[in-house]
Formats: C-alpha cells, sequence, structure tokens
C-alpha cells in the first residue's frame, strides 16, 4: 500500500466484560483495515494483551497502547479528527473532503464510542460522520469507513514481521512460516 498520513483509532469507553470482545474487534479491525495505531481506554487491558499477540503473530508494522485520558488525546491531537456517529453526516457526502484532507497530509483519529459519548466530542470533531444514520456497531463503522478512506487499496497492504501467512485458498485453510518460499505455479 502506498504511503499515508498516520490514522489511529481511539475507542471511547470500554466496560469490562461487557465489551471485551467489542473493544478486540475495533482494535484487530483497524489493524486488518489500514490503520496504524489503536488507543484503548486504561481498563482495557486485556483487549490490548490480545490485539498485540495477533500483531505479534499475524505481522505489522501496528501498535496498540492505552490511555489514561482519551480526552486529552483529542485535544492533543494534530490533524483532522473524525468521530464515527449514527447522528453524523452521510459518510458517502464527506468522504471526498476526508480524503482529501488525509491524502494531502492530515494525520486521522477516527473516534468510535461504546456507549453514550460525550456532547463535547461531537463538537471537538472536525467530521461526526454516520454510516447510514442507523444504529449498528463501532466495528462495522469502522470497517465500512476505513474502506471507503483509502478506496479498498488496504486490502492489498503487505504484512512485514509476521510469524506466520495465510494462504488464500478456495476451500479449507492453509497457514505457513513467514519465510518460506511461495509456491511457484
Ligand atoms: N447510543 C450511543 C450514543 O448515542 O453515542 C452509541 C452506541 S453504539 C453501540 C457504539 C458506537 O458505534 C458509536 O459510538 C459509534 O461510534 C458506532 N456507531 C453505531 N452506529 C453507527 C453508525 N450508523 N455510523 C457510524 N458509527 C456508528
Amino acid at each position: 500500500m502506498q504511503e499515508y498520513p498516520e490514522i489511529v483509532v481511539l475507542r471511547l469507553g470500554h466496560r469490562p466484560g461487557r465489551d471485551e470482545r467489542m473493544t478486540t474487534h475495533v482494535g484487530l479491525t483497524a489493524r486488518a483495515l489500514g490503520a496504524d495505531r489503536v488507543v484503548f481506554p486504561d481498563n482495557a487491558g486485556q483487549s490490548r494483551d490480545t490485539v498485540a499477540d495477533i500483531t505479534d503473530r499475524f505481522g505489522g508494522p501496528f501498535d496498540v497502547e492505552l490511555t489514561d485520558s482519551p480526552r486529552a488525546t483529542i485535544r492533543g491531537w494534530e490533524g483532522q479528527v473524525v468521530h464515527l456517529t449514527m447522528y453524523g453526516e452521510r459518510v458517502q457526502d464527506v468522504e471526498t473532503e476526508i480524503r482529501s484532507a488525509f491524502t494531502g497530509g492530515e494525520p486521522l483519529l477516527l473516534i468510535v464510542g461504546a456507549e453514550k459519548v460525550p456532547f463535547d466530542v461531537y463538537e471537538e470533531a472536525d467530521w461526526n460522520v454516520g454510516v447510514t444514520n442507523q444504529p449498528h456497531s463501532e466495528v462495522a463503522g469502522l470497517a465500512v469507513f476505513l474502506d471507503r478512506l483509502f478506496e479498498g487499496r488496504e486490502l492489498d497492504r503487505d504484512w512485514a514481521d509476521a510469524d506466520r501467512r495465510v494462504i488464500p485458498m478456495e476451500t479449507g485453510k492453509r497457514v505457513e512460516p513467514a519465510d518460506s518460499e511461495p509456491d511457484s505455479a
């Protein structure tokens, strides 16, 4: 994939137990679909460990970290801030403008919530963006938004420092050590 400015996903809120899988999947989706880093609240250490483990095994670069002040991450962000919310402007109406800023060199902070997001976040964001204006999930919103932002290019990215790679197959599951020679067809 070509070089882009940094894109960081910020997960706002995490209810231990209840949100464990959702927060982990926010991180895994951010990693798989082209973000550089995910920031979780500091009570989401279990999700952080899972995402770091997947990155060790399946490759990166991708960073996962915790913060005790997500709001400071927003306030201190040097770049554009996009907040994904069902109440926002339609992604299809604003994606070109956001992509122009991003490909023009502006790093992007992409915020997703868990429970109710404080109104200040709506005001601090440069864009509040809805992936439809229907309620669904932070994982779905993130996936569609990243795919729109990268116009599908994230699907072709290369992975570094993996210890294994999955060989795409019509049927069956094949995983090989990452340092093995690809089959010549
Ligand atoms: N009811 C909460 C509120 O008012 O902020 C939202 C809870 S929702 C389960 C969790 C997160 O999913 C939201 O904070 C938002 O980031 C994301 N989300 C849900 N529906 C969305 C949509 N249609 N478009 C974009 N993001 C969405």
